[in-house]
């Protein structure tokens, strides 16, 4: 019996253990909360940087337009994406590699991409003849893609109407969209992307 009574602990011991316990949680869980909060804060204030799932390609990479994970190529227009396979195909054949630097782009994308040819060209109206804006881009609809290297623009230039692809702005010799039916000829090309479609 001696023993027995000396290893129950009184009830205003185990009350106390308790409130501590419960004391720690609590401070540790506030602790974590605040660690949320200040995560979610330092992401706000962080400027926007496009990532693979907006639609990036990292700059001076390409990718062949038969790769079919990445969003920028995987977000594109059905048509478009079937149309671009079936041109790397056969420019494959001929020893050309379609390798496209963007395809489709997030409206974030695009509106980063603007604010940032703003700041270089330093005037909206000239970085608009570069740059369309979120609302106009078919980029962000996934209507366009830009091919990288020169051999393979010469190639879709001269071939691509067989798909119905065509560059659309005498200024950008690397954006191609499916601007006509397959065979058909080519709309007139406008001066930049700033012009208003027909
Ligand atoms: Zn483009």
């Amino acid at each position: 019996m001696q023993i027995a009574t000396t290893l129950v602990t009184p009830p205003s011991r185990l009350r106390t253990a308790a409130f501590i316990a419960i004391g720690v949680c609590l401070a540790a869980l506030l602790a974590a909360l605040a660690l949320v909060l200040a995560g979610i804060a330092a992401d706000a204030a962080r400027p926007f940087s496009p990532r693979v799932a907006d639609g990036l390609i990292p700059e001076g990479a390409s990718v062949p337009a038969t790769e079919e994970h990445l969003p920028a190529l995987a977000r594109l227009d059905a048509d478009l994406r079937q149309a671009l396979r079936d041109a790397a195909e056969a420019a494959a054949a001929e020893g050309v590699t379609l390798d496209v630097t963007s395809g489709w782009r997030s409206a974030a994308f695009q509106q980063w991409l603007l604010d940032n040819a703003v700041e270089t060209y330093g005037n909206a109206e000239v970085a608009r003849q570069f740059v369309a804006t979120p609302d106009e881009s078919r980029h962000v609809t996934g209507q366009s893609v830009d091919i990288g290297s020169l051999d393979a623009q010469v190639w879709l230039r001269t071939h691509g109407t067989t798909w119905g692809l065509c560059q659309v702005y005498a200024n950008e010799p690397w954006h191609f969209e499916r601007a006509a039916s397959p065979g058909g000829a080519c709309p007139e090309m406008l001066a930049d992307a700033s012009a208003t479609r027909g």
